[in-house]
């Protein structure tokens, strides 16, 4: 625990909404980091970034229902804001926004947005539905706190993609910042859903890392694609995951499979791997 002052927190749209109004008429620029709470290093990292960019942060903490698919982890989520506030703390954090289900989805809440193409493939094809959810919300919090900056992880790269599309679809304005993935000592990308995992499943998951460090090697240096692909998700059943749903490079603008290394052209390489009931994401620049 910190002795640092905790950071304050408004519930309302209204609030929120007031307090920004605040700073922008004292010409300050507000940044926002989107999160649903059991925040770790991951989390902090963004609010270290942003605020080397804006005036004023606003983390908003909020367990999306919308995105959450049927049979998920919804009624589960870690929650415990006490802990939350307390690690923002001393932190660059000016203001949290904690606002109820109801004021999210208040009764004949009906609309959705949907980003097409991108949304239906990887994460998209394993959770139908789920990048709607997230586009809903995030664009909701956009609205409501009106901020210059937003930040997201590149730990859930995919989602950062379909935000930039859609927040330059909707000319939303503000600018849309990708945050380094934060990883544990021994590679691990860090992730609220790391706790799920017993401890020899937490030895195995270090693993990801690992074999994405050895697929981006061979396809570096000539192997084809797809073989290094495919070498990949051989090597992640040997080491005990029990079910790969992708390893696969990508353009990293458009997130397109590719072919080949094109000259110029940056690359993603992304995977999910399950180890007793969890998913695990992971991606890394080739
Ligand atoms: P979540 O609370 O899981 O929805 O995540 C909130 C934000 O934190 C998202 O933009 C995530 O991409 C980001 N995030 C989660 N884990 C990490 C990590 N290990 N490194 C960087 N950003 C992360």
């Amino acid at each position: 625990m910190t002795d640092a002052a905790l950071p304050r927190i408004a519930r309302t749209i209204a609030d929120v909404r007031s307090q920004v109004q605040v700073w922008r008429d004292a010409g300050l620029t507000v940044g926002l980091v989107p999160t649903m709470g059991a925040l770790h290093h991951g989390h902090l990292s963004l609010v270290d970034s942003i605020a080397e960019q804006v005036d004023r942060v606003i983390v908003s903490i909020f367990v999306n229902p919308t995105q959450f698919g049927e049979g998920e982890d919804f009624e589960v989520y870690p929650r415990d804001e006490d802990t939350d506030l307390a690690k923002l703390a001393g932190k660059s954090c000016h203001l949290v926004y904690a606002p109820s289900p109801d004021t999210m989805y208040p009764s004949g809440f009906v609309t959705s947005i949907r980003v097409a193409g991108i949304s239906d493939e990887l994460e998209g094809a394993a959770r139908p539905g789920h990048f709607n959810g997230v586009a809903t919300i995030v664009a909701k919090l956009l609205q409501q706190t009106r901020p210059h900056k937003a930040i997201f992880g590149e730990k859930d790269y995919q989602q950062l993609v379909v935000i930039r599309q859609f927040v330059k679809d909707l000319d939303i304005p503000v600018e849309i910042l990708g945050g380094t993935l934060i990883r544990e000592e021994d590679g691990l990308a860090a992730s609220s859903r790391n706790a799920y995992l017993s401890e020899n499943d937490r030895a195995i998951a270090s693993k990801l890392y690992q074999t994405l460090q050895m697929v981006r090697g061979d396809i570096k240096n000539g192997k084809p694609i797809r073989q290094a692909e495919a070498k990949g998700r051989a090597a992640l059943i040997n080491q005990g995951f029990s079910e790969v749903d992708y390893i696969t490079a990508r353009d990293a603008g458009t997130l397109k499979e590719i072919d080949d290394l094109a000259d110029g052209a940056s690359a993603r390489l992304l995977a999910v791997a399950r180890i007793g009931g969890v998913r695990l994401l992971d991606n890394i620049s080739i």
